[in-house]
């Protein structure tokens, strides 16, 4: 590919630690059983990385795709149970295979895997963290998987492009490259289009891009829009990334040293702190609280907190510090925030002046519902 390089693309040579993401699509062959030759390719490009001082960590996908044919279900519709079960043979395959193709290269990988409940607790996100700090220095290359034998849907984290972003945050990426059958973002998916070289920040009419793009192989995951969401989240936390085609020979080494491959998304300039990005990304929501048109300006255009006068709705079923949504009168969320208050007692103080909370509830812990400081806008 040709064209205007950005004074970005020539940065990325210079990526202290990097995370590489790769789907099944890329892994597995027409017969959508694990191609050796590609996993050999990508272990070469990433050795390359590793050799030049890049801290490398990689999320594979596969481990379903690599399980299936043992279970006599390649290329067939699984139930849940049989997707865990083609899983938990399948890593081990995997890994079995990554492990030969690092040593034949002279370095070694370690396995890695998590659920999104090691994110949410803070024990767990730190001794993740310290495992990553520990193989990291030691030269091993850490390879991530979801633990889809044991993942339900509460403590998913979906797919493999949401993990990647969230290991990229975890430890602390400045790049996120991931490789798809889809060689970047295009406008329009159609034959003889060229992907968009940059994205400076992903807007609704990116999403739109996205619609239309349905996974090539089915044996993908993710598709277009969670790559995006997972992107967006990774930008938002200050982290660049590029989608790129992982079939293509020496992608890694073509990305990383500069050339125009794929679509590069920019980092956001105003970055979410981690509790911030913890608040948005990592906690999940545990009911909604509408608010009327005055409360919606106080806190996007003002930087109030959420008072109870301005609630006009409750919905779920959340203790005091959950996270909930905060919805504009339009239905369409405005923020996330930690809750002060139950939603028994919002309910009971939702319209009510600050001063009148005590009489309502018969206590009264604070003024907000929502304080300023346990909120993030969505934008
Ligand atoms: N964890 C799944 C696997 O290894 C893949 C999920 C995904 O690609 O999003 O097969």
């Amino acid at each position: 590919m040709t064209g205007i390089q950005h004074p970005f693309r020539l940065r990325l040579a210079k990526s202290r630690r990097l995370v590489v993401k790769v789907g099944s699509g890329v892994l597995t062959g027409a017969d959508q059983r694990l191609n050796r030759v590609r996993v050999a390719s990508l272990v070469k490009g990433l050795s390359s990385l590793v050799e030049s001082g890049i801290q490398t960590i990689l999320v594979t996908s596969g481990a379903v795709a690599t399980g299936a044919p043992v279970m006599g279900l390649a290329g067939r519709t699984k139930t849940i149970p049989q997707k865990q079960a083609c899983a938990a043979i399948g890593q081990t395959l995997l890994m079995a295979l990554y492990e030969e193709c690092f040593s034949t290269r002279g370095h070694h990988s370690a396995q890695i895997l998590l659920t999104q409940d090691d994110v949410r607790s803070r024990e767990r996100y730190l001794n993740a963290r310290n495992t990553f700090e520990t193989l990291i220095s030691a030269g091993v290359v850490p390879i991530v998987n979801e633990n889809d034998s044991v993942a339900v849907s509460e403590i998913k984290f979906g797919d493999n492009d949401n993990l990647s972003a969230e290991v990229a945050a975890l430890v602390g990426a400045d790049l996120l490259l991931i490789l798809s059958t889809t060689d970047g973002l295009y406008e329009k998916f159609e034959p003889g289009q060229q992907p968009i070289p940059l994205v400076e920040q992903i807007t609704n009419s990116h999403f739109d891009y996205a619609k239309d793009h349905l996974s090539p192989t089915g044996i993908s995951t993710g598709g277009m829009k969670s790559k995006l969401m997972s992107i967006k989240k990774a930008n938002q936390y200050g982290i660049a990334a590029v989608l790129a085609g992982g079939q293509k020979d020496d992608i890694i080494q073509n990305v990383i040293s500069g050339k125009n491959e794929g679509t590069l998304f920019l980092p956001c300039e105003d970055k979410l702190s981690a509790r911030e990005y913890w608040i948005l990304h990592t906690l999940s929501p545990k009911g909604t609280l509408s608010i009327d048109a005055g409360a919606r300006r106080a806190l996007t255009e003002h930087g109030r907190s959420l008072l109870p006068i301005g609630i006009t709705g409750v919905e779920g079923n959340f203790r005091s510090g959950n996270s909930v949504r905060i919805a504009g009168p339009d239905g369409i969320e405005i923020a996330r925030g930690l809750t002060y208050y139950s939603s028994q007692e919002v309910v009971t103080i939702k319209g009510c002046k600050t001063d009148e909370i005590e009489s309502k509830l018969g206590y009264r812990y604070y003024d907000e519902v929502v304080h300023r400081d346990n909120l993030v806008l969505i934008i």
